[in-house]
């Protein structure tokens, strides 16, 4: 009798030495006894192309796709999701009949941590966003969708910011969004949620982007950044009595829906979780 082969899946990107993602992978496949395995697939920017070309051939199943090329692998693809669209970004690929289908499951992830974990209702709150780049997009449209009370964004470079605020008024004429050109003027004194896309953060000499007299014990701190687990953003919310959460959360739902869309099965959360908490240990 021949024994089936191994299913492939995979994180496209470059660099890609922190990735936690094989961790969360590979444990989610161990405990569901699948024939399963998740590498790390670092690539130039030249060879993006011919890899996804090449992905049958290869025996893969699966990808999840981080920087520098969620927006650049889009017009490489046969199919992109509504999500997937609507942010201009894939981070999940699917590989059926040989040809490799987009979604987008960051902006969801966010959400789902979000809501679900945090219990923060998007529909009254006023929302400031600090970065314009790729996540900043999948987390501004999805808080777009649940329809807050006002979502102030601000990015160093205003372009993007302005860029963004357009995209959302074109598909949520009923938002209210403000464009602001310093940090100053998020109003994080009087918002109910406060959060981070930007890297600033992610290396112990980065600068607080947000003044910590803003940060009030009504305000929910969210930071994108996993890596490291406290950023000096998350060490002045908690002085401050702000409840605050990092970008574990939104990594883990984000891995689940994928992790759903490649086996068809449900996510097993907790080893999923586990697997994550380990690495960041
Ligand atoms: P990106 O596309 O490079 O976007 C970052 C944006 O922040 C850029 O527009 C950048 O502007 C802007 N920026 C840089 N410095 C700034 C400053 N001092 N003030 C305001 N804006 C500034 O990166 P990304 O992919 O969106 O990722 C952003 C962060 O989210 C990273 O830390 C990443 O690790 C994290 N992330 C977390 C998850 C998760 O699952 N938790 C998922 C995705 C991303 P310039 O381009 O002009 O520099």
């Amino acid at each position: 009798m021949s024994q089936a082969a191994t299913r492939l899946y995979g994180l496209i990107g470059f660099p890609l030495g922190h990735s936690l993602s094989p961790r969360m992978h590979n444990a989610a496949f161990a405990h569901l006894k699948l024939n399963a395995e998740y590498r790390l697939f670092e690539l130039k920017e030249e060879e993006l192309a011919p890899f996804i070309g090449s992905v049958a051939s290869r025996g893969i199943d699966g990808l999840n796709v981080t920087v520098p090329y969620k927006e650049k692998v889009v017009p490489l693809l046969a199919s992109i999701s509504p999500e997937a669209r609507l942010i201009g970004a894939v981070n999940t690929i699917q590989v059926r009949d040989g040809q490799c289908h987009g979604f987008n499951t960051d902006g969801s992830g966010f959400l789902q941590h979000l809501q679900q974990d945090l219990g923060f209702v998007v529909g009254s709150a006023r929302i400031a966003l600090l970065g314009a780049g790729g996540a900043a997009r999948a987390v501004a449209v999805f808080l777009a969708k649940a329809g807050p009370r006002k979502l102030s964004l601000y990015d160093v470079d205003i372009q993007k910011s302005q860029a963004l605020a357009r995209h959302l008024a074109e598909h949520f004429p009923r938002l209210d969004c403000q464009v602001v050109n310093r940090v100053a003027d998020l109003g994080i004194k009087e918002a109910d949620l406060v959060v981070n896309a930007t890297p600033v953060g992610m290396k112990p000499a980065d600068p607080l982007l947000v003044d910590p007299a803003d940060l009030h014990p009504g305000l929910l701190v969210y930071d994108l950044i996993y890596n490291p687990p406290q950023t000096s953003l998350l060490a002045e919310a908690r002085a401050r009595g702000c409840r605050f959460a990092h970008g574990a959360g939104m990594l883990l739902y984000q891995g689940m829906s994928a992790f759903e869309i490649w086996t068809g099965r449900p996510a097993p959360k907790e080893v999923m979780r586990l697997a994550l908490a380990a690495g960041l240990a």
